[in-house]
């Protein structure tokens, strides 16, 4: 087997807090192979940035630089944050276009194709992981790298239309054709940018899921769904609902039902529609008033931007709104909580909630939605509530299906979830779990890794 080398924008070094399954699942990946994983070390200096730091733990070896001030602020909150993280989310209307922070982009994935490949090797497997690193194989070819190189999407790729709105997009996007396979979270993805190469890209399907770009370079295209820890997660909520703060939550609620939504403070994720929809669940179904609490866990992230301080003003004034207008004295039905838990803890609040809220407007993914199944009791499960529009709802299929942009729909998802008879309940999700028991974070690895060695 060949040495692994994972790319990403942030590195999990050794001794740090590792956020997230993927973090986990990459680690797995190394230390099963030996292998190197190169990336940003988190800092930003003063001078001109790019030194490299190494570290070996086992058989893995962290290879990091940093970034000047101004190199992080084109590369990473302008061009990844302001310009892509938008337009992949279908989000025209918010792209913040700057040639500037563009070139800066181009500038941090040169240093680090500058960097990494003096240190590969013939043989190695590379995979780089998403957005924020689009040009690094066309980059790594330019100076001699021969070697496999596979990329992973963890966004949305969005429909053709809107990527050749963006000015120049043939000179980023065409950077994609430099790898040997590049993976999508679902077949829409996949097919969505299959499209773009024929219309506006310059290149050419020529077989199933095979495309050619117009130098004749061949490469591969495939769907991998990522998935979460199942398993580890099962076992952490089971676990979690002796912690004080889940014990807390579960008193506080009294006899009443909670419905639950976690999710990065981002405009994707649809909370102001979630919101209104709670609110039009209130309007609509008076006899379920008072036994429904929702708790909404929203961690301000990017804050500096202003596209998110004008959602953060924004749901805190539905937010006042909805309680201002139905509150008792007694009952408070939203609970809007700006901050981050352990991922433990989390389970424990995924498992006290008969009702899990996952109404992305767009989303590649989401994980909160296979956390929440994963993390209910098999005797009383909780129901999922999950967008069409979450590439999780390609796999939970047993999960309640609502388009998030229609509000009574999902009043009455809300209202249905919370009135499920309890063999309904144990039906969908066992039906769901199963699935997530044998595609979890592993297995996507593993059909990641085995489809770029044959691609
Ligand atoms: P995204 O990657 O866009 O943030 P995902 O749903 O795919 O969305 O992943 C979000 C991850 O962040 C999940 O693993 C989730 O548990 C974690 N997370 C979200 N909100 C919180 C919070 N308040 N505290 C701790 N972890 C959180």
């Amino acid at each position: 087997m060949s040495r692994l080398v994972v790319v990403s924008n942030r590195v999990a070094l050794p001794g740090q807090s590792m956020a997230g399954g993927l973090a986990v699942a990459l680690q797995a990946a190394l230390r099963e192979r030996g292998g190197l994983w190169f990336g940003w070390n988190g800092k930003s200096v003063r001078g001109p940035g790019g030194n490299l730091e190494q570290q070996d733990e086992g058989n893995i070896r962290y290879a990091t630089v940093d970034l000047s001030r101004a190199d992080l602020d084109a590369y990473y909150n302008g061009f990844s944050n302001r310009t892509l993280w938008p337009l992949l989310h279908f989000r025209l209307d918010l792209v913040d276009y700057d040639r500037a922070t563009r070139e800066g982009y181009r500038r941090v994935n040169a240093m680090f194709a500058d960097r990494l490949a003096p240190m590969l090797r013939e043989d190695d497997t590379v995979w780089v992981h998403d957005y924020h690193l689009i040009p690094l194989a066309a980059l790594l070819r330019e100076r001699g790298i021969g070697c496999r190189i596979g990329f992973f999407l963890h966004v949305p790729m969005p429909s053709a239309d809107l990527l050749m709105a963006m000015p120049d997009h043939q000179r980023l996007f065409s950077g994609l054709y430099a790898y040997d396979l590049l993976g999508f979270q679902t077949r829409r993805d996949n097919d969505r940018f299959q499209s773009y190469v024929r219309l506006y890209g310059g290149g050419e399907v020529v077989g199933k899921d095979l495309l050619q770009a117009p130098g004749g370079r061949r490469f591969r295209t495939g769907v991998f769904p990522i998935s979460i820890d199942t398993a580890h997660i099962a076992s952490q909520a089971a676990a979690a609902v002796n912690k004080p703060a889940v014990r807390g939550l579960r008193t506080s609620l009294e006899d009443r039902l909670l419905a639950i939504g976690v999710d990065r403070l981002d405009y994707s994720k649809g909370l102001p529609e979630r919101f209104h929809g709670f609110e039009r669940y209130l309007q609509r179904h008076p006899d379920q008033k008072g036994s429904l609490t929702y708790l909404q866990l929203a961690p301000v992230s990017r804050g500096e931007v202003n596209e998110y301080q004008m959602l953060r003003n924004h749901l805190e004034q539905i937010a006042g709104h909805i309680n201002g207008a139905h509150a008792e004295p007694n009952w408070t039905p939203l609970r809007y909580v700006n901050r981050n838990f352990p991922h433990a803890t989390l389970t424990g609040f995924y498992r006290s909630a008969r009702v899990g809220l996952v109404t992305p407007l767009r989303d590649g993914m989401n994980l909160v939605a296979k956390e929440y199944v994963a993390s209910q009791d098999p005797e009383n499960p909780g129901v999922l509530v999950l967008s069409l529009l979450a590439g999780a709802a390609d796999e939970l299929r047993e999960a309640l299906l609502v388009n998030p942009h229609d509000l009574d729909g999902v009043a009455d998802a809300i209202a249905s979830a919370a009135a499920m008879p309890l063999a309904r309940r144990k039906e969908r999700w066992h039906a769901m779990m199963e699935h997530l028991r044998k595609h979890d974070i592993n297995a996507w690895r593993k059909d990641y890794l085995s489809a770029l060695e044959s691609a």
